[in-house]
């Protein structure tokens, strides 16, 4: 479903992300774990082309992207291939829970107003927040705010979502309802790359772990044997100073 390959990405002299190349499976989990500055974030906003690679190819089900060059068509393929779900949610601040989520239908997609509506319904259903339909995310809590977000990524059918340290920024007491929700996309077969600082739920809830330093995949395998036994001494360290 998503092939990576060879991917190339510098801020001016300094490469971030060195070669970097990962497949994922539809309906595969994978949790991206390693230290902050590793290149996790660049990675994900790559093949979301929220930052352009230098160098590599990008596949996400049918759409292919050569970073050396590529039309305007083939970078609006492949950005609709995904969405993202960053830390701090990133809502839209003016509207209410249901148009930050009916928004893309209605204004990028051209769908009735009242089609959007009953997906967005359905979705705020979908992630425990129907009663807050009306509300802003002023009102809401972080972890409400999140499940937003996620709903949000959901309206657009991507083929895959990307989160970003979904709950690195909640108050310790809500990230249990993000992780939920997460959780239950799993289950349904969501194709979904997550990087997170949780271990315990990377061990759960991922089919695999890779653990990035200095813009390389130093380490990947099963989550389970990946936190419990990882094999190279770089991510034996990152996990021991976690714990
Ligand atoms: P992580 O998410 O693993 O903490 P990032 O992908 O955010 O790491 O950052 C990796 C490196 O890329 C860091 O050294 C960071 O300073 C650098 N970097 C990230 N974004 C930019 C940018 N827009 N401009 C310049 N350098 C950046
Ligand atoms: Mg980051």
């Amino acid at each position: 479903m998503i092939k990576v390959q060879n991917l190339v990405k510098q801020f001016g002299q300094n490469v971030v992300l060195s070669d970097v190349s990962l497949e994922v499976k539809q309906g595969e989990v994978v949790a991206i774990i390693g230290p902050s500055g590793s290149g996790k974030s660049t990675l994900l906003r790559c093949l979301n082309l929220l930052e352009k690679p230098n160098q590599g190819q990008i596949t996400i089900d049918d759409v292919t992207l050569n970073a050396a060059s590529y039309s305007r068509k083939e970078e609006s393929a492949l950005r609709h291939q995904s969405a993202m779900v960053f830390q701090n949610y990133n809502l839209f601040k003016n509207k209410t829970a249901l148009e930050n989520i009916t928004e893309a239908l209605i204004v990028a997609q051209g769908m009735k107003k009242a089609d959007a509506e009953k997906i967005g319904f359905e979705l705020l259903e979908r992630v425990g927040l129907l009663p807050q339909a009306h509300q802003y995310p002023v009102t809401l809590s972080g972890g409400q705010q999140q499940r937003v977000a996620i709903a949000r990524a959901l309206a657009v059918k991507p083929k895959v979502i990307l989160f970003d340290e979904p709950t690195s920024a909640l108050d310790p007491e809500r990230v249990h309802e993000v992780l939920q929700v997460i959780n239950q996309l799993a289950k349904d077969d969501t194709t979904m790359i997550i990087v997170t600082h949780e271990m315990e739920f990377a061990k759960k809830v991922a089919d695999r772990v890779i653990f990035m330093a200095d813009g390389v995949i130093v380490e990947q395998g099963p989550a389970h044997e990946m936190i419990e036994a990882p094999k190279n001494e770089k991510t034996q360290r990152f996990l021991r100073q976690l714990s």
